[in-house]
C-alpha cells in the first residue's frame, strides 16, 4: 500500500517543532546537517517527555522575525503538501516568538499572512490553533486566550491548546484562560496522558472538559477512563513514533494505539513533531501497517474520525469527507 499518495487529515501538529533542514539552513546558514540531526531532532528514545522537549528550543529560537516566520509556515505547507495531507491543523504558542520585539498579535498576523500566500501555492487546508504552555504563568495563559478570542472566527485560528510538561505542572494555572476559551465558544483540545498517566487526563476531563485530547494513550491504563472517551465521544490525537521517543512505549507493536481504536475510542494519527520526530504521517501509516497489520480500513476511519474532530467549518468538513471516501 502506498500511503504517500493517499489524502490524510492531522490534527496535530507544532509549526514550532518541524523545521525541515533546508528551512533551517536558509535561516542560519552555519548550522550543519549533522548538526541539525544532532540537536534539533530527538533520539529514537529521550529520557522522557522533558528531555524530549529541549529540542523545541531550537526550532522556536529561529522563529523570530516575520521573515523567519514566514519562511517555517510556507516550508510546512510544502511538507505537507509532498505528503498528501489535505487538511491540517497546525499549533504554536504565539508568545514564544516574541524574542525580537514582535508583539505575540504581529506573530499571528505573521502566521495567518503566510497561510494565505501558503494557500494558492499548496494544496492543503490548513487552520491555526494557539497554544499556553503548561509552565506558562496565569497572567501569560489568560493573555493567550484573550490572543485566540481576538483572532478566532477570522478564518485562520480555530482553537485553543495546552502543550508542554505535563508532569512537571497541573492545570491550576490554565482555568482562567480556559473559562475564557470555554466562555467564548472556542473549540479547545488539551495534551494530557502522555507523561503523565490516567489521573492527569481525569484532572483535565474534570477542569476543563475537553472534547479532544492531545495524546492520551496512557487512558488504556484505565478501562473507566476508556469507556468514558468511548461515551462522551472524546476524540484522542495519536502521534505514535513521538510516544517511543518520549519513553512511553517501547515499541509501534507495544503501542495503545491498536488497542483503543479496538475498544472504540475516537481516535486519528499525526505527527505532533516533523523535526524533532523524524517522520512524514506517510512513513507513519506505513510503520503502523507493519506494527498492527492496519490497511485501508483503519486508516479510511482514523481520517473520517479526525474530520469528525477538526475545528472546521461543516461546509469544508464535507468537502474533505468526500475527498477522503473518494480515496479510500
Ligand atoms: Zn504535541
Amino acid at each position: 500500500m502506498n500511503y504517500a499518495q493517499l489524502p490524510k487529515i492531522e490534527l496535530h501538529l507544532h509549526l514550532d517543532c518541524s523545521l525541515s533542514y533546508s528551512v533551517v539552513h536558509a535561516i542560519d546558514n552555519t548550522i550543519t546537517e549533522a548538526q541539525y540531526r544532532q540537536e534539533f531532532v530527538a533520539p529514537p528514545v529521550c529520557e522522557d517527555l522533558r528531555d524530549y522537549l529541549t529540542r523545541a528550543v531550537k526550532g522556536f529560537s529561529l522563529m523570530q522575525t516575520p521573515a523567519q516566520l514566514r519562511l517555517v509556515t510556507l516550508d510546512l505547507l510544502a511538507q505537507l503538501e509532498a505528503d498528501r495531507v489535505i487538511y491540517a491543523e497546525i499549533r504554536f504558542a504565539p508568545l514564544l516568538h516574541t524574542q525580537q520585539g514582535l508583539s505575540p498579535a504581529q506573530v499571528i498576523d505573521t502566521v495567518q499572512s503566510a497561510l494565505q500566500e501558503g494557500a494558492s501555492r499548496y494544496n492543503v487546508v490548513a487552520r491555526l490553533i494557539l497554544c499556553t504552555l503548561r509552565h506558562f504563568t496565569e497572567e501569560q495563559s489568560f493573555e493567550t486566550a484573550l490572543l485566540t478570542r481576538q483572532f478566532f472566527g477570522k478564518g485562520w485560528v480555530v482553537g485553543f491548546d495546552m502543550a508542554g510538561d505535563e508532569a512537571g505542572f497541573g492545570v491550576l494555572a490554565h482555568k482562567k484562560a480556559f473559562a475564557l476559551i470555554k466562555e467564548s465558544g472556542i473549540p479547545f483540545t488539551v495534551h494530557a496522558g502522555e507523561a503523565a498517566g490516567p489521573a492527569s487526563m481525569w484532572e483535565v476531563i474534570r477542569e476543563l472538559g475537553p472534547r479532544r485530547i492531545g495524546h492520551g494513550v496512557r487512558s488504556i491504563e484505565d478501562p473507566s477512563l476508556v469507556r468514558y472517551l468511548v461515551q462522551e465521544r472524546i476524540h484522542l490525537e495519536v502521534c505514535p513514533t513521538s510516544n517511543l521517543q518520549t519513553n512511553i512505549f517501547s515499541s509501534l507493536t507495544a503501542h495503545s494505539l491498536r488497542a483503543l481504536y479496538q475498544q472504540g475510542v475516537s481516535v486519528s494519527v499525526s505527527t505532533d513533531a516533523r523535526m524533532i520526530t523524524p517522520v512524514t504521517l506517510s512513513s507513519e501509516y506505513h510503520h503502523l501497517s507493519e506494527a498492527f497489520g492496519w490497511g485501508q480500513t483503519e486508516f479510511l476511519a482514523c481520517n473520517l474520525q479526525a474530520l469528525e474532530a477538526a475545528f472546521i467549518e461543516d461546509e469544508i468538513r464535507a468537502t474533505l469527507r468526500q475527498q477522503v471516501m473518494m480515496a479510500y
